[in-house]
């Protein structure tokens, strides 16, 4: 069993009142690890052991800034085995996906924004012979990171790393559900050189641990990615602090196909889209429109991938569908395709527990289900359910289908699959989504501004757009003269 501590001024320390909480391994349903569940005093100490630090770091250069960070990518990268297998055996995610994937970014997510440091640029306004404008960026001070159990260390890091980059101090919460990659980081954040209390990393749940971040007056501002409820209290109680906020939340996000579309590369990415990492990405497709000419061909070819999907053990190399990542989430799922069936649904395939012999003989593991016959506007066509479960809806034009896609509370992203130039353009435009990809999907490129619309979020991640959240604007006039 791993203890896992929290990092507070660059020492691994326990929870103050000694309480720890269960970490369980979704492949198995067994305990594996303790997570401290720490509270507002281990919190305070994280702020006051960053402010003690705030002075130095936000004055350092971005030279030197870079360089840490850097030296963090590289570790990560060093210990990319270590950690895949480690987020793999926390979430219950396929090994060769957090190999490919997940640890990969991280690397990403610090190479990115040290280099970003050394090229972050303000503003000037000239008003010709009378004066000059200037904008300082400055840091923040201290400010929170709080990130979801999904896609554990890339999520964290894409937070973290541009909080740091542009001088900030933090205290980040990963999620007590998938905490050990956090835990192993802090590891790695000591041997790179990060100066102690730079970054601070609190376990425990979001009411006690998470909430304490939220409520302490020292945090300035809060990088938040999670559910849309929990974006909602942390509004509630941040705005009226008025702490800067940047709040990435839910999706339901539709898939729309087009009849004229590359079929074969729309088939392959779209069983990806919508199943990836269990159908536990944000960026997941849930709700699959296909004009009605190929939809009969799409539904027949399409279940008949998602049946030869290998659902199994995580940890081997021909797993496609891993775990969920709990007991508690997969019965939330399986209780969408009962509501699902409730509302007139046809499960054309999966959507039962599966159990598989052996080592996992006790885990959490759903088989993909593929949901037709309902109808836009259902709960199940609305609500997010955020797991292994598709439906598939026939349209006939584009004007339809842009109703039913925008049908929703959410707006993540969207998904159009299209032969047609013009048409691609004018619904991209017309979707109300952060984000749209068009005949891909997730092919990043960290420099787009990354979030959603409507009760997806607000304030944008990724790029320069990071850097700007996480600094605060100073205007400097300098008048030229009598
Ligand atoms: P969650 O909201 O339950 O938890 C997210 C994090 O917030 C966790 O660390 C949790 O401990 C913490 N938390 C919970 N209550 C809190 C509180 N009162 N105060 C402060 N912190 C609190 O979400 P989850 O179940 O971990 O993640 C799934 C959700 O995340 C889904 O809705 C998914 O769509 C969303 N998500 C969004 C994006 C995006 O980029 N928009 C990316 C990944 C996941």
């Amino acid at each position: 069993m791993t203890e896992i501590s929290n990092y507070i001024g660059g020492e691994m320390s326990a929870p103050s009142d000694g309480a720890f909480i269960d970490d369980i391994d979704p492949s198995t349903g067994q305990v594996y690890a303790s997570v401290p569940d720490s509270g507002e005093e281990d919190v305070t100490k994280a702020v006051d052991s960053a402010e003690r630090a705030f002075a130095k770091w936000s004055s350092s250069s971005p030279e030197f800034r870079h360089d840490v960070l850097m030296k963090l990518s590289g570790l990560i990268e060093r210990d990319l085995e270590k950690l895949a297998t480690a987020e793999c055996v926390d979430n219950g995610k396929p090994l060769t996906l957090a190999k490919a994937v997940d640890i990969p970014r991280a690397v990403s997510n610090f190479k990115f924004y040290a280099t970003a440091a050394m090229h972050f640029a303000s503003e000037s306004h000239s008003n010709a012979g009378q004066s000059v404008n200037y904008t300082l960026r400055q840091p923040i001070g201290v400010v929170g990171c709080i990130s979801p159990w999904n896609l554990p260390l890339y999520l964290f890091t894409w937070k973290i790393a541009p909080a740091l980059a542009a001088g900030n101090c933090v205290v980040a919460k990963p999620s007590e559900i998938t905490p050990m990659t956090a835990f192993l980081l802090s590891e790695l954040a000591s041997e790179a050189g990060v100066p102690a209390g730079v970054l601070n990393i609190v376990h425990g749940t979001g009411p006690k641990a998470g909430a304490s971040i939220v409520r302490h007056p020292g945090i300035k501002a809060i990088s938040f990615t999670g559910g849309t409820k929990t974006g909602e209290w942390i509004a509630s109680e941040a705005g009226p602090k008025f702490k800067k906020l940047s709040l990435e939340l839910g999706g339901k996000n539709p898939n729309i196909i087009f009849a004229d579309c590359d079929y074969d590369e729309m088939l392959e990415t779209t069983v990806r889209s919508s199943f990836a990492n269990q159908g536990q990405i944000c960026l997941c497709g849930s709700r699959v429109f296909v004009e009605r000419p190929i939809y009969d061909r799409f539904r027949e070819d399409f279940v008949k991938r998602v049946r030869s999907l290998k659902v199994g053990d995580p940890l081997e190399a021909e797993t496609n569908v891993g775990a969920v990542v709990s007991e508690a989430h997969m019965q939330k799922v399986l209780s969408y395709v009962e509501l699902a069936k409730q509302e007139g649904g046809a499960v054309l395939c999966g959507g039962e527990q599966v159990r598989i012999e052996g080592r996992c003989e006790g885990g959490y593991f759903l088989a993909p289900a593929v949901i037709e016959g309902l109808s836009h506007d259902c709960r199940t066509n609305q609500e997010e359910i955020f797991g292994p479960v598709v439906t598939i809806m026939p349209f006939d034009s584009e004007e339809e289908v842009l109703e039913y896609a925008n049908s929703v509370r959410y707006g993540l992203s969207a998904t159009v699959w299209t032969g047609e130039l013009a048409r691609a353009h004018r619904v991209a435009e017309r979707l109300e989504s952060g984000i749209v990809w068009v005949n891909c999907w997730l092919l990043r490129d960290l420099r787009t501004p990354f979030g959603g619309v409507k009760d997806s979020g607000m304030g944008r991640e990724g790029g320069f757009e990071a850097l700007r959240f996480f600094t605060e604007e100073k205007n400097v006039c300098i008048k030229y003269g009598p």
